[in-house]
C-alpha cells in the first residue's frame, strides 16, 4: 500500500472521531483529522491534525490529496465541504445524505416522503406559520431548531401559547423551526447499521436508550423489546439507508409511543448508543466505520455479552476527578475517557460499559456504581 492508500481522513475530532481514529490506527491506517479545536480528543491519536475551520479550502484539499477516503464524525459539517473533498477523494457518507440528516426540516420531509411513520409535527418559517403550527400540533409541544441541535440543545418544551411566544420573542433567529407534539414515550430505541458501497447491510442488536434532560444517559443492549418490533425498526433503518444511498455506519433513533414505532432522527455517523459495541460485540461500530470507508468486508456484529453503557457527563467532575477506583474495582466494567480538559456540566467526558449475564444484571451493577460515583 502506498501512503495515500493507507491513510484515512475524518472531519471532526471529538469523541466519535477519537474512537474512529483508534480503530483505524489499530488496523494499520494513518489518520488525518480536521478539527478547528487545538484540544480535539482525536488529535492525540491522529497521525496529523489539521487545526482549521471545516470550510478551509486549503485544508480540505490537503485532506483530499493525502487520504484515500474521508468520513465525518458529526452531522454539522457543511455539506459543501464534503462536496469539495468528493472532487478529489472518496467521501462516505456522501454530502447529499449528510445534508438531509443535518436539517430537521429536510429530514422529517424525507421520512414522510418515504412513508415512514414520524410523530405529529409542523414546520414554521415565520411568526404566522409558528402560531398556525402550534394550533395544528397542539400542546404540550417541543420546538426544535432546524439545524445545529444536539444533546437536547436548541429545543424547548412548551406547555402554553405564552411560553411558545416568549421563546420566539427571546430568540427570533431560531426560525425556521420544527414544532413536534410531545409524545408519551413507552421507550426509546436505536438501530445502528452499516451499509457498504455494494449494498451489503449489517446490524447490531437494537439498543434501548434512557435520556435525562435531552441527553442520552444509559443504553441497554439488547433492547427489551419483542423480536417483531426490533425487526420492524431494523427494516425501517434499512429503508432509510438505501433511500439515502448511504455508505458507512448510520444510526436511527426511534420512539416507541403507545406501542407505535416512530422515527425520531437519523445520525449520519456512529452513535452514542452504539458505544457498547466497543466491548460487547465482535466488531465495534468504529471498526465497521473504518471497514466501510476503506471498502473492506463488514465484520461480524454479533453481541458476545449483554451490556449496559452509562454516559459520564462533566457534572460528575464538580468536586474534581471522580474516584475511578470505584469503577476499576468491578472486573466486568470497561471505562472509556475521552481526554477532554474542560468538564463542563452536560459535556460528554466518557462512558463505562458493564458486561453482564443479562441486561437486568448488568443494569443493576451499572446503576449501583453510578450511584456510588455520585455519592462519593
Ligand atoms: P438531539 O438531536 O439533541 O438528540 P432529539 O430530537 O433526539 O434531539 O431529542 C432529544 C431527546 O428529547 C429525545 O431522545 C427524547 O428523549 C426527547 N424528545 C425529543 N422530541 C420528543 C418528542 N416529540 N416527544 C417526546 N420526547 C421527545
Ligand atoms: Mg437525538
Amino acid at each position: 500500500m502506498n501512503r495515500k492508500e493507507s491513510t484515512l481522513g475524518i472531519l471532526g475530532g471529538g469523541q466519535l472521531g477519537r474512537m474512529f481514529t483508534c480503530a483505524a490506527r489499530t488496523m494499520g491506517y494513518d489518520v488525518v483529522v480536521l478539527d478547528p479545536d487545538p484540544e480535539a480528543p482525536a488529535a492525540h491519536f491522529a497521525t496529523r491534525h489539521l487545526c482549521t475551520p471545516f470550510t478551509d479550502a486549503q485544508a480540505l484539499n490537503d485532506l483530499a490529496r493525502s487520504c484515500s477516503a474521508v468520513t465525518t464524525e458529526f452531522e454539522n459539517v457543511p455539506a459543501s465541504s464534503l462536496d469539495i473533498l468528493a472532487s478529489d477523494t472518496v467521501v462516505r457518507p456522501a454530502a447529499q445524505a449528510v445534508a438531509i440528516a443535518q436539517n430537521r426540516i429536510l429530514e422529517k420531509t424525507f421520512l414522510q416522503e418515504q412513508g415512514i411513520a414520524v410523530g405529529a409535527f409542523s414546520v414554521a418559517r415565520c411568526r404566522e406559520s409558528f402560531r398556525h403550527g402550534l394550533t395544528q400540533v397542539g400542546l404540550p409541544a417541543i420546538i426544535k431548531t432546524s439545524r445545529f441541535g444536539y444533546d437536547g440543545k436548541g429545543q424547548y418544551r412548551v406547555d402554553t401559547l405564552e411560553q411558545a411566544n416568549d421563546i420566539l420573542e427571546r430568540e427570533p433567529a431560531m426560525l425556521p423551526v420544527v414544532i413536534e407534539a410531545l409524545l408519551p414515550l413507552d421507550l426509546e430505541i436505536s438501530v445502528i447499521l452499516a451499509r457498504s458501497a455494494g449494498d451489503e447491510l449489517s446490524f447490531w442488536p437494537v439498543a434501548e436508550n434512557r435520556h435525562s434532560q435531552g441527553i442520552l444517559d444509559v443504553t441497554l443492549a439488547p433492547a427489551r423489546v419483542s423480536g417483531v418490533l426490533a425487526g420492524q425498526a431494523q427494516d425501517t433503518a434499512a429503508t432509510i439507508a438505501r433511500q439515502l444511498d448511504y455508505v458507512g455506519v448510520m444510526a436511527v433513533e426511534f420512539f416507541v409511543s403507545q406501542g407505535r414505532l416512530l422515527v425520531n432522527e437519523i445520525a449520519p455517523r456512529p452513535h452514542n448508543s452504539g458505544h457498547y459495541t466497543l466491548d460487547a460485540c465482535m466488531t465495534s461500530q468504529f471498526e465497521q466505520q473504518v471497514r466501510m470507508l476503506a471498502g473492506l468486508p463488514a465484520g461480524s456484529t454479533e453481541q458476545l455479552r449483554p451490556a449496559v453503557m452509562v454516559n459520564l457527563l462533566g457534572d460528575l467532575w464538580a468536586e474534581g476527578t471522580p474516584p475511578w477506583a470505584l469503577l476499576y474495582a468491578e472486573p466486568t466494567l470497561k471505562l472509556h475517557l475521552y481526554g477532554k480538559q474542560d468538564p463542563r456540566p452536560g459535556r460528554k467526558m466518557g462512558h463505562f460499559t458493564v458486561l453482564g449475564t443479562s441486561v437486568e444484571q448488568a443494569l443493576g451493577t451499572a446503576e449501583k456504581l453510578r450511584h456510588a460515583l455520585r455519592q462519593r
